[in-house]
């Protein structure tokens, strides 16, 4: 196959009608003062700009009004997390009364798993993905301890078949269908980290609710990554952070799904003041009486600065509109993946090939010699084309059409192809 050109991605780049949103985002630069190439956003989204005018405003109120901001601040503290679940519910095409903008991934995951896994007699198996990503494996295993299960028997973790790089939909279902009456939960991921792989989530929690197990979602890398709405995906819960594809800033405020069906049940929790019906939660009432629906389950108050700068980033995401950044998304990754296989053979990608089946990422892997790998990796940093490494031998690359552009993807390639020479 002849390989593209850079004048054919500035081609690209120039019938792209999403490329002017890539001046509203800092872009690092190295140290030298030149731009660098960033396929980092799967890891740490750029900073949008406009973030700084909300994180600002946020202190200006605070500085301000202080206690006063509560009921006074230009966005109500009480009320912050409205301006956030909002186009939240958007975004993921979920309704805002779902959606729950508080504490962190690992935390949010914490919280459902002490809801929603309720091991009751034969039934009380965790079924995650094999290499599941560490605080996903840690809450399953913990939260079987937390009640006298043994994860060494109760956790499952299904492997991808010998040889074989990403998991089959098909083997989870079958391992539904021979040992579903065993499995309280599935916890899986929408995009698996290492490998960049995109599941058909709607097939997955139709499997796990068929078993008659709870089904809950990690969405740590498909929010802002992958469109599907998650109203059609029939989870009972989801959990995300906001600092990858969602360029909310280190460490961001994450996020919390809770479907409608569970809304008003009356499911056990971990409660907290917050989570109180706000009609009635400054009464200070002795007994927790839960706000609908995901807002039920906040603890604390909003903390303001961890997630004003998600304000701005979820506007970008209006703006640009999630089918045209999925349209972008598939062309950009179609284009680095061919442009991979046409140039540099040595690189194995192990994502899958499918559209369907893969999101904004690459997960790259190098020759035989993860050590050499690891010193690739290590030259493209130094030289400017940002990417990640994951142990064992994983080099990760993102290509986000929010920002990237076809160019940025052009020129990556050509420093690996430099790197492969002189590493
Ligand atoms: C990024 C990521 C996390 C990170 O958890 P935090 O609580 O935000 O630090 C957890 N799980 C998965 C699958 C991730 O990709």
């Amino acid at each position: 196959m002849k390989s593209a050109t850079l004048t054919d991605a500035l081609e690209r780049d120039a019938a792209d009608p999403l490329r002017a949103l890539r001046s509203r985002f800092a872009l690092p630069r190295t140290r030298s003062g030149e731009p660098s190439i960033y396929l980092g956003g799967h890891s740490l989204g750029p900073m949008p700009l406009a973030a700084r005018d909300e994180v600002c405003a946020a202190l200006e109120d605070w500085e301000q009004l202080a206690v006063l901001g509560h009921e006074h601040a230009r966005r109500p503290w009480i009320t912050y997390h409205d301006a956030l679940a909002g186009p939240t519910a958007e975004l993921l095409g979920a309704q805002a009364e779902e959606i729950a903008i508080m504490n962190s991934l690992s935390v949010n995951l914490q919280l459902m798993l002490a809801s929603f896994y309720r091991p009751a007699g034969g039934r009380r198996c965790i079924l995650i993905e094999a290499g599941a990503f560490p605080s996903d494996r840690y809450a399953a295993a913990t939260h079987l301890q937390w009640h006298g299960v043994d994860p060494g028997e109760a956790l499952i973790e299904l492997s991808p078949r010998p040889g074989e790089d990403c998991v089959r939909e098909e083997d989870l279902e079958s391992l539904l269908g021979a040992r579903g009456e065993q499995i309280a939960l599935v916890l899986w991921p929408g995009v698996q980290y290492l490998t960049g792989q995109s599941f058909d989530l709607a097939r997955i929690a139709r499997a796990a609710h068929g078993a008659g197990a709870i089904v809950g979602f990690d969405l740590a890398h498909s929010a802002g990554n992958m469109p599907y709405p998650l109203r059609e995906l029939d989870a009972d819960f989801a959990v995300w952070c906001s600092y990858k594809y969602l360029n909310a800033g280190p460490g961001a405020t994450g996020g919390c799904f809770v479907h409608r069906r569970h809304q008003l049940s009356d499911r056990p929790r971990l409660a907290g003041w917050w989570g109180h019906e706000l009609a009635t939660r400054f009464q200070m009432p002795q007994a927790f009486r839960a706000a609908r629906g995901a807002a039920g389950f906040q603890l604390s108050n909003q903390s303001v600065l961890g997630a004003a700068p998600l304000i701005a980033s979820l506007a970008l995401f209006r703006e640009a509109g999630v089918q045209r950044l999925r349209e972008k998304s598939i062309a950009l990754t179609d284009f680095f993946a061919q442009l991979l296989e046409a140039r540099l053979p040595e690189v194995r990608v192990i994502t899958p090939h499918s559209i369907a089946a893969r999101g904004a990422q690459l997960s790259l892997r190098i020759g035989a010699d993860p050590g050499r790998a690891r010193r690739i990796f290590r030259w493209l940093n130094a030289q400017g084309a940002i990417c990640d490494w994951r142990e064992p031998d994983i080099i990760r690359a993102s290509a986000a059409p929010l920002y990237n552009a076809y160019a940025d993807v052009f020129h990556f390639v050509m420093r690996l192809e430099e790197a492969l020479r002189t590493v």
